[in-house]
């Protein structure tokens, strides 16, 4: 959140009243842990992350939207991601500046794929053109998994580096929707091995 000393307002303490936004207000939702994600975690290889992202960074372009699955194994609270697969590899994913798509028939081959080699969906990752990294109306609907504890990640300013973290969207399912985990929950929740 940005600070800035107020000037004007100094010795008017009434003046106006105090705002709040829709984004404070899903700010101080989201703080508000779930209990079904008490102890959620998403194990990332540290090769696997940055190959991913510099993959997004480069399909992306810096002009449209890309997208990967990671996939692996669940151990209890632990997602482990192994291995990951890119939209626009799966199908032809019509990627434009603000949205792209998985086609309902590469949806399916993914599903049987998985199946036949016992692999889980762990987590979705996707690029944002700017620093917005919350999930848009269409994120929220675009399931490919609804499984509780299931991630969902935003890259923001299309991939490009440096990939940090704390400047991630890190998101995952509840009973009821999405939630975001935000400052020091992030490393604890997802974590480069
Ligand atoms: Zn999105």
């Amino acid at each position: 959140m940005e600070t800035k000393p107020s000037m004007a307002k100094k010795g008017k303490p009434n003046r106006g009243i105090p705002r709040f936004s829709e984004d404070d207000a899903s700010r101080s939702r989201a703080r508000v842990q779930p209990e079904e994600l008490k102890h959620t975690r998403l194990l990332v290889p540290q090769s696997l992350f940055e190959r991913t992202l510099r993959q997004l960074a480069d399909r992306s372009a810096g002009w449209r939207e890309s997208a990967a699955i990671w996939i692996g194994s669940l151990d209890g609270d632990d997602a482990i991601a192994s291995d990951v697969l890119y939209h626009h590899e799966l199908c032809e994913d019509n990627a434009g500046p603000l949205s792209l798509e998985l086609s309902e028939r590469a949806k399916f081959e993914l599903y049987r794929t998985l199946a036949t080699k016992g692999q889980k969906i762990v987590s979705l990752i996707h690029t944002h053109p700017r620093d917005w990294v919350g999930l848009s109306a269409v994120d929220e609907d675009n399931q490919i998994c609804s499984r509780i504890g299931f991630w969902s990640l935003v890259v923001p300013w299309y991939g490009r580096e440096p990939w940090d973290l704390a400047r991630i969207g890190i998101h995952a399912r509840t009973n009821d929707g999405w939630h975001e985990f935000r400052g020091s929950e992030i490393g604890r929740r997802v974590v480069l091995v």
